[in-house]
């Protein structure tokens, strides 16, 4: 391409380079056009109790499939929705959906919703989720808040503060993929928490050694020290879920072993399948499995 451009003139722009950037020029057009007419879609990935095997909580992840481009990765839009200054309006959709979602499954399950950074530049943010609750008639109780350890480091006191607000409603809050980034451990006792969820980098290779479970057994010992509860990430095997639940300080599992992200309507089956009344009597692990 690069040649292209004439006699002696050469593009500042990589081959490569250039296609990355036509490709975000043409997805952020898309991306607005997606969020401002809702076409984004929720699914949510089980989430279950380390004892019972019952399915208790979930997480809500977005999904854009785009018509000509196919399935985008979060991963890819996440970031450019935030530079564009449009996340926020993500982030309220999803937990809109969520909150209505989550008023048709068993009372026993909660639902977590993945916050930006950017979400927290907003002084109203307690107030976008308090609405969207009270709009679907959701309990405060039932949604949980994911946030990550780079939330916490970029604006640390407003953050704490606009936290704390959220929480005093009654909504849980999880530092999301603990362990990663900045690892700053000195900053978490004066986080308002409810719950830690450790990284899948902990457990991927934990069967074959490769990832050592001194690793693992610390950062859960250090969490549970802390008075946090622990949701592992990533349990993609049996043999990871045996070793995970050995140390009897996590109380919630979340991998494929159980389930991707998944419609609404998956949820409300898998959590259906044990009565909140048969504790763990009616499906042990293995069945899950
Ligand atoms: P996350 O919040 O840590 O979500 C978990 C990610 O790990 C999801 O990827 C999920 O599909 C994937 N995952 C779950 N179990 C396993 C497993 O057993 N093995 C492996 N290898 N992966 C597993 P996904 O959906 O691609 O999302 C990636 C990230 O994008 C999320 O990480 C979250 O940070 C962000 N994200 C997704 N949806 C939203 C959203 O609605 N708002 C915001 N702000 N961020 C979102
Ligand atoms: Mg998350
Ligand atoms: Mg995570
Ligand atoms: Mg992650």
């Amino acid at each position: 391409h690069s040649k292209a451009l004439g006699k002696g003139v050469w593009s500042v722009f990589e081959p490569d380079m250039n296609e990355r950037y036509l490709r975000r020029q043409l997805l952020k057009g898309e991306l607005s056009k997606a969020i401002e007419q809702g076409t984004l879609a929720v699914r949510y990935q089980p989430i279950v109790d380390a004892d019972t095997g019952r399915v208790v909580a979930c997480e809500a992840l977005s999904r854009w499939q785009h018509p000509l481009h196919g399935n985008i990765s979060p991963s890819e839009y996440i970031p450019l929705a935030e530079e564009m200054g449009i996340i926020t309006k993500l982030t309220e959709s999803v937990i809109r959906t969520a909150a209505h979602d989550c008023m048709r499954w068993p009372e026993h399950v909660t639902v977590s919703v993945n916050l930006s950074s950017i979400d927290f530049r907003r002084e109203d943010i307690c107030q976008t989720i308090r609405n969207a609750l009270d709009a679907a008639g959701l309990p405060p109780e039932r949604l949980v808040v994911e946030i990550t350890e780079t939330a916490v480091i970029s604006n640390e006191s407003d953050m704490i503060s606009r936290l704390s607000r959220i929480r005093a409603t009654g909504v849980g809050i999880a530092l999301d993929d603990f362990g990663t980034g900045y690892s700053s451990l000195s900053y978490l006792h004066r986080l308002p928490l409810d719950r830690v969820k450790i990284d899948r980098s902990f457990v991927a290779g934990i069967e074959t050694g490769d990832t050592p479970m001194a690793l693992l057994h610390g950062i859960t010992d250090l969490c549970h020290g802390l008075g946090l509860k622990i949701t592992i990430e990533g349990v993609e095997t049996a043999d990871q879920l045996a070793i995970v639940r050995s140390s009897g300080k996590i109380d919630k599992v979340q991998g494929y072993l159980f389930g991707p992200a998944l419609p609404a309507i998956a949820i409300a089956e898998m959590a259906s399948r044990m009565p909140p009344d048969t504790g763990g009597q009616a499906g042990p692990l293995e069945m899950t499995a």
